[in-house]
């Protein structure tokens, strides 16, 4: 029999399926879980820690951190030569500014909880995944054993929605789930990032100039100059990339 999975994001509108859980009005899953890259943003924990694992446990569900370190079998180089960078960084490889393939997600993401699951016994689930009906570009159909649902869009819920819905539960908005050296965080959440979590800013000044070491064209913005020196006070008109990049994935929800 198919397993149901809530695949967590972390996010706003993972954290409205939870409150649904808590509330009955989604049922309990079999098995419920967040996988944890190792580069999640601070404040997605804290608030997991806070409300989500303890509203869960209160109705008997309990949510799995899954290594993702444990799981995956590549690091952040992948690919046929190992060394492929798996993260969406912006790259001025070619002279002009461009983007690189999002390998992150399915390796450190999907992979993970497919491989988690099996450890389970589990061989086939239907997996819970967060997107909201203004997302439903991002829906791709799986084929094989692992069969994707997404809740909020069979409710006809909206990112909005789903804030509203965690603040009835006295909850405060979730933050937004996002890896904190994500190259898909657009310029104002950057900012709100150096302001608000300066030690994961810090983390992604350093990641940046680590992957420069290997590859002095990728950057993790589309300015294409070093984090640390950018002026996040001056209105930028970088576009939000998080639509565009994350596709079947849980990344941001
Ligand atoms: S949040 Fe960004 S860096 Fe992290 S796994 Fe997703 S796409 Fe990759």
């Amino acid at each position: 029999m198919s397993a149901e999975v809530f695949s967590s994001g972390g996010g706003t509108q993972s954290c409205c399926i939870a409150a649904m859980i808590v509330n009955g009005d989604l049922p309990k899953p079999d098995y419920a879980a967040i996988v944890d890259t190792h580069y999640e943003a601070s404040s997605t924990w804290r608030y997991m820690d806070d409300y989500i694992y303890p509203a869960l446990k209160s109705v008997g569900v309990e949510l799995v951190r899954i290594p993702s370190k444990e799981y995956a079998t590549v690091g952040l180089y992948g690919g046929k030569d190992k060394e492929t960078l798996l993260i969406p960084a912006w790259t001025t490889e070619t002279g002009d500014v461009g983007k690189l393939p999002t390998l992150c997600s399915n390796e450190w993401k999907v992979r993970v909880l497919n491989r988690w699951l099996r450890d389970q016994g589990v061989k086939s689930a239907t997996i819970w995944i967060g997107y909201s009906i203004d997302e439903k570009h991002r829906i791709r159909i799986q084929k094989g054993p692992w069969q994707h649902r997404w809740p909020l869009i069979e409710k006809r819920m909206r990112r909005n929605d789903s804030i509203e819905y965690v603040k009835r539960m006295g909850w405060p908005e979730p933050p937004r789930s996002a890896c904190w050296m994500c190259p898909n965080m657009s310029h104002a959440e950057r900012r709100h990032q150096s302001i608000n979590e300066p030690e994961d800013f810090k983390k992604a000044i350093d990641f940046e100039k680590r992957i420069r070491i290997v590859d002095e064209d990728v950057w993790l913005t589309q300015k294409a100059v070093p984090l640390g020196d950018i002026d996040f006070d001056v209105e930028d008109e970088q576009v939000d990339m998080f639509e565009s990049y994350c596709p079947n994935t849980g990344c941001f929800t």
